[in-house]
């Protein structure tokens, strides 16, 4: 059992939205396929994965550094210890050769897409649902999974801010999540001035049945001084969690901040490493059975090193349901489903041809159920057809 050919393709994100520090029109994002030589129904059975959402496309350091080392490796090097498998954390650990450590940037992203496309390859052959292969790989001693899923919590990232019309644009969006089946929301804030956010604010928790089913997201804008005048107005308008006020290395405003914020915080998805994790952990001042993190395996090396992650949340007396990771698509959500955390993201409306689910997921009152496709079933997912299509032209 082998990988034959590795295929990576840079994909432009859809839209004109911007948080309040980045306009994400510009984004790409690398999708990757690990092409095996095994086969079913007269084709190769292949493991697709992207880098999340939120960076850019890892071209470069995937094609120049990682694909080679990974096509050079001894087959068998890349399959688990009983040789049944692909590896995943393998597969991570050999395209990371000769990487000093340090540096969690880029590179972070771009094992991961291949460490994730391993897992969805691995569900393929085992021809069941990625979260499904996700348990039972991890937690095998577990002898029954549910045929069907209670779902896991999930909500509906938008909020953006548009070039014109704010407030009626981030009404119309909200009331389509909502049509949707969305029952909780998180807005942009910090791209405007506080009245302002705190008026989108209002206009959004009016929408939502109340600010507990609204949180917020400032994208490490805020200085100390603002991030608690925004933290004022923001405990007292009862929002669910406020994300992200500042820096996200900046731990001591952190720390800080938590000293007065009554509220959720929650930080996270722009660390990339388990040691980041651990740092922010000891330093940040994040309070146990409070407040969220949102790390993305996406972003941060892939489920191998997110479980470390996790470890290393438990061993701050963090539980799973504090674990919400960043990155509303498909990939997430079967890693949230297996590892029941506390919930998903989802972009229903934003960042094409990535972001949000499939049809043949359910939605049911702010809970979603993934489909029984393969793998993380991106194939299903109706903007992805053709990327997928054209990323694997030569190779079926
Ligand atoms: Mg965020």
């Amino acid at each position: 059992m082998r990988i034959s050919a590795i295929l990576e393709q840079p994909i432009q994100l859809q839209g004109n939205m911007a948080n309040a520090v980045v306009d994400f029109s510009s984004h790409t994002v690398s999708i990757v396929a690990l092409v095996s030589d095994q086969r079913r129904n007269g084709k190769p059975v292949v493991g697709i994965a992207f880098n999340s959402i939120g960076r850019f496309a890892q071209s470069g350091i995937l094609r120049q550094r990682m694909l080679p080392r990974l096509l050079r490796a001894a087959p068998e090097s890349l399959l688990n210890p009983e040789q049944t498998a692909f590896s995943p954390a393998a597969v991570a650990k050999i395209a990371m050769t000769n990487e000093k450590p340090g540096g969690h940037g880029d590179r972070a992203g771009a094992v991961a897409a291949l460490e994730l496309a391993t897992w969805d390859l691995n569900a393929k052959l085992a021809d069941e649902p990625a979260w499904a292969h996700i348990a039972k790989t991890l937690y095998p001693s577990t002898s029954n999974y549910p045929d069907k899923l209670p779902g896991v919590p999930v909500y509906a990232a938008g909020g953006y801010y548009y070039p014109t019309n704010h407030n009626d644009q981030l009404s119309d969006e909200l009331l389509a999540y909502r049509d949707q089946g969305y029952t909780d929301f998180k807005i942009k804030i910090g791209g405007a001035s506080l009245s302002e956010d705190m008026q989108r604010v209002n206009t959004a928790a009016r929408i939502a049945g109340g600010a507990q089913h609204l949180a917020v997201d400032a994208n490490g804008r805020f200085d100390g001084a603002t991030a608690r005048a925004y933290g004022q107005e923001l405990a007292a308008a009862g929002v669910r969690w406020y994300e992200e006020p500042g820096d996200p290395l900046d731990y001591g405003l952190m720390a800080k901040l938590a000293t007065t914020y009554s509220g959720t915080l929650a930080t996270g998805e722009n660390l990339f490493s388990v040691i980041d994790t651990k740092n922010l952990l000891q330093f940040a001042g994040l309070r146990p059975q409070q407040d969220l993190l949102q790390m993305d395996p996406g972003l941060s090396y892939g489920l191998t090193a997110y479980l470390e992650m996790l470890t290393a949340a438990k061993t701050a007396g963090f539980s799973r349901k504090q674990c919400i990771p960043h990155g509303g698509h498909l990939i997430n959500l079967h890693i949230v489903t297996a590892l029941e955390l506390g919930g998903c993201e989802s972009y229903p409306g934003v960042f094409q041809p990535f972001g949000g689910y499939s049809p043949q997921c359910t939605l049911t009152n702010g809970r979603v159920i993934p489909s029984d496709a393969p793998g993380f079933g991106l194939e299903q997912k109706t903007e992805l057809t053709a990327v997928i299509a054209g990323l694997l032209k030569d190779a079926m």
